[in-house]
This record gives structure tokens, sequence and C-alpha cells, in this order.
């Protein structure tokens, strides 16, 4: 049984970049849903007792539209809420700032190239920085809730950064701007947290 995360901070915390109705919605009507859906797919399952990531990375549990999406969006967003924050470290440190360095040349060319595989995602969907199995970095974007975790995605490995780019993470404020939208987040992106789950997964 899933439960809606609550958030470390207010909602109109991450204004002007992301508004307090936005973040309202997004989270109690939205997340919300997701956490409900995903409990009633799994209910009286083989996956019932499943951690969320075990979930994600089952073949056949993936194969439910139902619990793909849903427990796919719980994941997503739980992961999406902790990485922002209203007094966020604005850029990467250490290890991770060095392998960014090394895969992209610097930390612009990598923004840049991730605003474009979010802002090329056609309809719902969601950016990537994933560190895969290998070691390495890639951007990536998928659809609807799906994630780097899923067995059958293209790009496979731990998610270390995510962008909803849903229309409902950012129609009420930037309505068709997704890109003044993709800016915006760079300003309450909270650095700390993409290296807590880099090191969480290189451990
Ligand atoms: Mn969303």
């Amino acid at each position: 049984m899933f439960i809606l995360p609550e958030l470390d901070y207010d909602f109109d915390a991450l204004e002007p970049h992301i508004d307090a109705e936005t973040m309202q919605i997004h989270h109690g009507k939205h997340h919300a849903k997701y956490v409900t859906n995903v409990n009633t797919a799994i209910e009286g399952t083989a996956f019932a007792d499943l951690e969320i990531e075990e979930l994600l990375e089952d073949s056949e549990a993936m194969e439910d539209p139902a619990i793909r999406n849903n427990a796919g969006g719980h994941f997503n967003h739980s992961l999406f809420w902790k990485q922002l924050s209203a007094n966020p470290q604005s850029q990467p440190e250490g290890e991770l700032a060095e392998l960014i360095e090394s895969t992209f040349e610097s930390l612009d060319s990598f923004k840049e190239e991730f605003a474009k595989a979010a802002m090329s995602r056609f309809g719902s969907g969601w950016a990537w920085l994933v560190l895969k199995d290998d070691g390495t970095l890639a951007i990536s974007s998928t659809p609807n809730q799906d994630n780097p975790l899923m067995p059958d995605v293209e790009v496979q490995g731990e998610p270390i950064l995510g962008l909803d780019v849903w229309e409902h993470a950012y129609y009420l404020k930037y309505q068709n701007k997704r890109d003044e939208y993709i800016a915006a987040f760079w300003n309450v992106l909270d650095w700390t947290e993409v290296e807590a789950r880099f090191e969480e997964a290189s451990a």
C-alpha cells in the first residue's frame, strides 16, 4: 500500500517559478490519484507487497497498463518533489559535476541537451538524467509515466534527475510555453538531491 508523500515545503515556496495553484493540484489531485489507482491495481495480486522500485522493474507487472501508469506516476512524482527547493544548491559538485562535464562538456551544454529532450517529447512525458548500469550518464525522455527503471524502455538505468513535462505540470502559469517552464525549473532544482541519488545509485 503506497502513501502520498508530504512535500518538504509549502505549495507557494517555489513561486514565481512554479506557482502555488499548480503545486496544489499537481500534488493533491494528480499525484494523489496515481497513489489511489496503483493501490487499487495491485490489491490482491502477487505484486501487492513489492516496493515501488521492484514493481517498476517487474516486466510482468509492467504489462498491466493500470499498474505501469500509476506506479510510474507515483514514483516519478515522489522523485520530482524531492529535488525541488526554494533554496536550492544551484549546481552539482564533486564526482557528479566532473562526470557531467566529461560527458556533456559543461553544465550549460548538459542543460541545453536536457531541455531539448524535454521540448521534443511529443505529448505527455518526462525528461531524465540517467545513470546507466555501465556507470555512464545519459539523457533520455519517456512517454506517459514511464521511467528508466522499467525493463522495456530505450534508456535504462537509475533516474537521478527527472522533469515532468505533462501540461498539468505547467499549463496554469506557462500555458503553451513549455520552454519557459523548463528554463524556470533550473531555478528550483536542488542539486544536493541529484547528488544524493547519484551517490546511492553508484554505491
Ligand atoms: Mn505530473
